[in-house]
């Protein structure tokens, strides 16, 4: 198994920007590490590059001690998991799993200890002599990896495994490719577009936008601490709310109100002028659910306009008023984001048990402690 290093990969297709924009990531040995972004950020593109299907323009790629620049996929001793597996129909699920050590020239013998071996790892035992059209995506999927296993390659390389797979199984193979991993201890580079992958499946992230690097981080830590408002934006859902702020003292003024915030991150901001704020639609909650202990962040009173109720959780939407002053830049993170307009109202996720209604005021608690703020113009998280 070996480390991957990526080293001011640049990659340019003709006069435009580039794909790939000088983006540096250590993956290390046995380390899960996820590329995400939305469409176009560059992601595939990067994961061709590890695998040897696209020329680098510049900068260094290392597999273990060796620089593969030049090196040819075969060469890598990489393994291309693809969205479609790229099985072989006509032949049995033994012989998929086999066909790299054929190819190999393997003894027959030596060939059916390693299938059986990974057979086993990956519970196919029963289905060796099926062939894959009468598999499920989840078994196929499975093939796939053990055709990976057998060769023994130093990595696993997804590009969007389960995204032609329907939401429920995506699920269970999240799970299962998570927990291969894990008892494997493979080094793996897994592309998405999907959040919920990135964040589930990663050791560490790396969050991609028009090529360039925005963030490499632990899910959690790009949860609690994106590092801009794209990053912030990108991880959560229902996304992050932004709103106009200014800072005064230790209080942030937003559209519904005043709200009290500790006072190291009030300093961090202050001084600024017009900030945006975040604030994540869980970070709110209905006043008289609000415990004891969670009182220290602010109240405040606001007409709901649509009520969601999902049992466990409730979302209440709020509209506000952007101000011209930061209108252009929420705009364009829509864009950046593949979001369809400006969102001019706030989302709060409040507990299921909770009588808020529709055309009502109500009183809503926000948690002052984890309101971000960020620079309008370069869109740094302040706090
Ligand atoms: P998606 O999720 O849609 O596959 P992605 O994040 O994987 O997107 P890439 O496929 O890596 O993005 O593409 C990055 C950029 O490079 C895009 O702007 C794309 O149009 C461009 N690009 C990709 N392949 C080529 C090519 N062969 N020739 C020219 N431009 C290309």
């Amino acid at each position: 198994m070996s480390a991957i290093t990526m080293k001011n990969i640049v990659k340019q297709y003709g006069d435009g920007f580039p794909a790939v924009n000088d983006v540096s990531i250590d993956v290390a040995d046995g380390e899960f590490m996820i590329l995400v972004g939305p469409s176009g950020c560059g992601k595939s593109t990067l994961l061709r590059m590890i695998v040897g299907l696209e020329d680098i323009t510049s900068g260094d790629m290392v597999i273990g001690e060796r620089r593969v620049n030049d090196l040819a996929p075969r060469e890598r001793n990489l393994a291309m998991v693809f969205q479609n597996y790229a099985l072989y129909p006509h032949l049995t699920v033994y012989e998929n799993i086999a066909f790299p050590l054929r190819l190999a020239k393997m003894p027959d013998g030596e060939v059916d200890k390693l299938v059986r071996d990974a057979s086993s790892t990956l519970e196919l035992d029963e289905h060796l002599e099926r062939k894959p059209g009468n598999l499920s995506g989840g078994q196929r999927q499975r093939v796939a990896m053990g055709r990976a296993i057998v060769r023994q390659a130093d990595a696993f390389l997804f590009d969007e495994p389960l995204s032609n797979l329907d939401a429920k199984l995506r699920g269970q193979m999240r799970t299962e490719i998570a927990r291969l991993q894990k008892r494997l201890g493979i080094t793996t580079v897994y592309v998405t577009h999907d959040q919920t992958e990135a964040m589930t499946l990663g050791d560490r992230v790396a969050v991609l936008k028009r090529g360039v690097l925005q963030q490499l981080a632990t899910p959690r830590e790009l949860y609690e601490n994106p590092g801009n408002l794209f990053v912030a934006g990108f991880i959560g859902s229902p996304p992050m709310n932004f709103l106009p702020a200014t800072v005064e003292g230790t209080s942030v003024k937003l559209p519904f109100g005043s709200v009290e915030i500790p006072a190291d991150r009030a300093e961090r901001a202050a001084g600024r002028g017009l900030l945006i704020a975040g604030i994540r639609p869980e970070h709110f909650e209905d006043a008289s659910l609000a415990a004891e202990e969670e009182r220290s962040g602010s109240t405040f009173s606001a007409k709901v306009e649509t009520v969601e109720w999902l049992g466990n959780e409730t979302y209440a939407y709020i509209p506000f008023e952007a101000p011209d002053e930061v209108r252009e830049q929420l705009q364009q993170l829509e864009k950046d984001l593949d979001g369809d307009s400006l969102r001019t109202q706030l989302v709060v996720s409040l507990d299921g048990s909770s009588r808020i209604a529709e055309g009502e005021d109500a009183e809503i608690w926000v948690d002052g402690g984890r309101i971000h703020l960020f620079d309008p113009a370069s869109g740094e998280n302040l706090t």
